[in-house]
């Protein structure tokens, strides 16, 4: 059985398939974090509507379609620094390992805030620094 592309050691069937096929919810925000990266690793364009269902109202308007199926980034790997949880809202700090369509390797450090309406985790926004050039996670 294949690893979960998350990084988390996991069977991907017991850990972000389920949320990726949307036969289940991540249960937390840190989930959630870990569901998404699969859906970029993946292809974004496949799982386009997972993604679409887990990103917030408010900020949802916001996306790119184009940017969402662009599947030429090869993500490596994925790294929670830090989750904390009150309420129904919830901030995780990632980092993630990608190399772009000219084989440069970049990591996409993030502060992202969630907010889970009616039971789903929903990615509001983040701040985001790209760290061109660092070894891919
Ligand atoms: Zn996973």
């Amino acid at each position: 059985m294949s690893l979960c592309p998350c990084s988390s050691a996991k069977p991907f069937a017991d850990c972000c398939e389920p949320f990726l096929l949307l036969q289940d919810k991540p249960k937390s925000a840190r989930a959630l974090v870990r569901a998404r990266f699969c859906a970029y690793k993946l292809g974004a364009g496949t799982y386009r509507e997972f993604l679409m269902r887990t990103w917030h109202p408010a900020t949802a308007n916001k996306i790119n379609i184009t940017d969402l199926t662009n599947d030429n980034l090869q993500w490596a790997g994925l790294e929670i620094l830090f989750a904390e949880q009150k309420g129904d809202k919830a901030r995780v700090e990632f980092k993630a390992g990608y190399t772009d369509n000219l084989g440069q390797p970049h990591v996409h450090h993030e502060r992202a805030l969630f907010h889970r309406i009616k039971g789903t985790w929903m990615y509001l926004d983040g701040q985001v620094r790209d760290l061109t050039g660092q070894a891919a996670g």
